[in-house]
């Protein structure tokens, strides 16, 4: 995978993608990154990029010239011709999530437009891009920290990049649960041990126990998510039961509270 990253604080995503997995990626060749300044692309001297909003109004706005010359300069380079994701980060965008990762994963080529000040200029938007992606509904300053988000959620589920398949797979949202609970050595810390079973070494029942404790935890910190699954037979047996205990143990509890009223 390509990934070519247009903005005007090209540091900030150089420092990121030098460590950890995306480092990694890249010494492997699995994924190559290019960083762009977005001020090599302008006409003038002083290597403008902004101007006024017309109308008027405070804040600026990202010239469209620079970007369209990045763009056509980084797309018509590309030796491989294949279709390239032009994904402009906006707060106005579709919400970013682990199907949309899945989605860019399976692309070659991943072009990045970070905007700034008040955002890029409406014709960019008409225009060049293919995709508008926002990463939550709040507003950060530039498009730098969102791409980041983006890049290193896909790169992490390209093959290869991580040792075992299963350290995503297994991951929260991947196939629509949430994660199990884990714990690691030691096996009691302050007179709390960790359950047993994990220790039994009884693969079928450990396999077991944390689809369990994925639902569960599915169930109680994330229900919506639960509608959008098909689950299996056995899945929804493990869910009645869970939500008859909820109920079990929340009637328990009305009942000790108007008994200590
Ligand atoms: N005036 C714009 C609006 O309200 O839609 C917000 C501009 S914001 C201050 C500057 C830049 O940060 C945006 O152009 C975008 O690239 C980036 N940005 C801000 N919030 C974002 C979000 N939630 N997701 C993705 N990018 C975001």
């Amino acid at each position: 995978m390509v990934i070519d990253v247009i903005t005007i604080f090209p540091q900030m995503v150089k420092e990121i993608i030098k460590e950890s997995i995306l480092k990694r990626a890249q010494q492997k060749n699995i994924v190559k990154i290019n960083v762009h300044n977005l001020r090599d692309f302008a006409l003038d001297k002083h290597s403008v990029v902004d101007d006024y909003s017309y109308g008027g109004g405070a804040g600026m706005v990202l010239k469209p010239e620079p970007i369209f010359r990045a763009v056509e300069k980084i797309v018509g380079k590309r030796k491989k011709k294949g279709k390239t994701r032009i994904i402009l980060l906006t707060p106005q965008g579709q919400t970013f999530n682990q199907a949309k990762a899945k989605e860019l994963s399976q692309e070659e080529h991943l072009l990045f437009i970070c905007g700034h000040y008040e955002g890029v200029d409406e014709r960019v938007r008409e225009n060049l891009i293919t995709d508008e992606v926002s990463i939550g509904d709040y507003v950060l300053t530039g498009g730098e920290l969102a791409a980041m988000v983006i890049i290193d959620s896909v790169v992490r589920i390209l093959p290869g990049v991580l040792n075992k398949k299963e350290s995503f797979e297994n991951d929260s949202f991947y196939q629509g649960l949430l994660d199990y609970p884990h714990y690691t050595r030691p096996r009691r810390f302050r007179r709390k041990s960790v359950p047993n079973l994990l220790l039994s070494g009884n693969h079928a029942r450990i396999r077991k126990w944390r689809r369990q404790k994925a639902l569960r935890n599915t169930l109680n910190k994330r229900p919506d998510l639960l509608e959008k699954i098909a689950l299996s037979g056995e899945d929804q047996k493990i869910l009645e039961e869970l939500k008859r205990k909820k109920v079990k143990t929340a009637t328990t509890r009305l009942v000790f509270k108007s008994a200590n009223r």
